[in-house]
């Protein structure tokens, strides 16, 4: 079983979001083999209606970004809660573009962690060194810094977070994470989570996934799903993607 998750980020609108998640339904209720969890990740704006297309299939929905705090005055703010109750199973935290565009630290994604474990959500936390940092050998630097704080302290059972390695100089450029060194980085992740939890953690693998390469990460024993961005968007490459990881 490995997961495949499709984060549609702010490309798609609510009718396009209904329309595809519409598409991927009905693929998945044509095929028969069912060895993939697959999840979409609308915006906020389309969540419900993209809910109510999934409800009763084998797509569940989560959330891009969520806020710390349950309820109160936070102009702008979904919480993990009100995600909860409107059906997600899953949200994405510390995404690149929420840290490097949005300005989230470490102690931001935290909280974002801690709420979704409160509201009964499993968050999908994303780590990720720049190209600058891989280049300066300061890969293992980040992704301790990251991991450390998103999870030391957390009392989880197995499959109740996820962690997302996805390279910052990877998402949305083409230049994917060869195979091989995303093997040898889940790995060194795996490892790196046993001073934090016995549970099982999942690890994706997310950065510029496309129907080419999709097979090269599902074959790693040390890659447990994929988070797919761009090319989750459109209905051609989408399918293509489920296709090519046999759903
Ligand atoms: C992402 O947004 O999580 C992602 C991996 O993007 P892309 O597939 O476009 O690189």
């Amino acid at each position: 079983m490995k997961y495949l998750f499709a984060n549609w980020k702010m490309y798609l609108g609510v009718k396009e979001s209904v329309a595809l998640a519409k598409t991927i339904v009905a693929m998945t209720r044509k095929i028969q083999k069912n060895n993939l969890r697959l999840a979409l990740f609308p915006t906020s704006l389309a969540f419900t209606d993209v809910v109510s297309v999934c409800k009763g299939s084998r797509v569940a929905v989560g959330g891009q970004n969520c806020a710390w705090t349950p309820a109160g005055a936070y102009t702008g703010a979904v919480s993990a809660q009100m995600f909860r109750d409107a059906g997600a199973a899953y949200m994405i935290v510390g995404h690149s573009e929420r840290r490097h565009i949005f300005g989230e630290r470490d102690s931001d994604v935290r909280k974002k962690i801690d709420a979704c474990l409160s509201a009964g959500i499993i968050p999908i936390i994303c780590i990720g060194e720049t190209r600058e940092e891989r280049e300066n050998g300061k890969r293992q630097y980040r992704l301790k810094k990251q991991l450390m704080s998103a999870c030391q302290g957390l009392d989880v059972k197995d499959n109740e977070i996820i962690i997302a390695y996805e390279p910052v100089w990877a998402i949305g450029t083409g230049d994917a994470c060869a195979p091989a060194d995303t093997d040898d980085v889940h790995g060194w992740i795996a490892h790196e989570l046993r001073s934090y939890t016995s549970a099982q953690v999942p690890i994706l693998y997310g950065g510029s996934v496309d129907a080419e390469n999709v097979h090269n990460y599902l074959a790693l024993g040390t890659v447990h799903g994929l988070l797919v961005g761009t090319a989750s968007t459109k209905k051609e490459s989408l399918a293509a993607i489920f296709r090519a990881a046999r759903v």
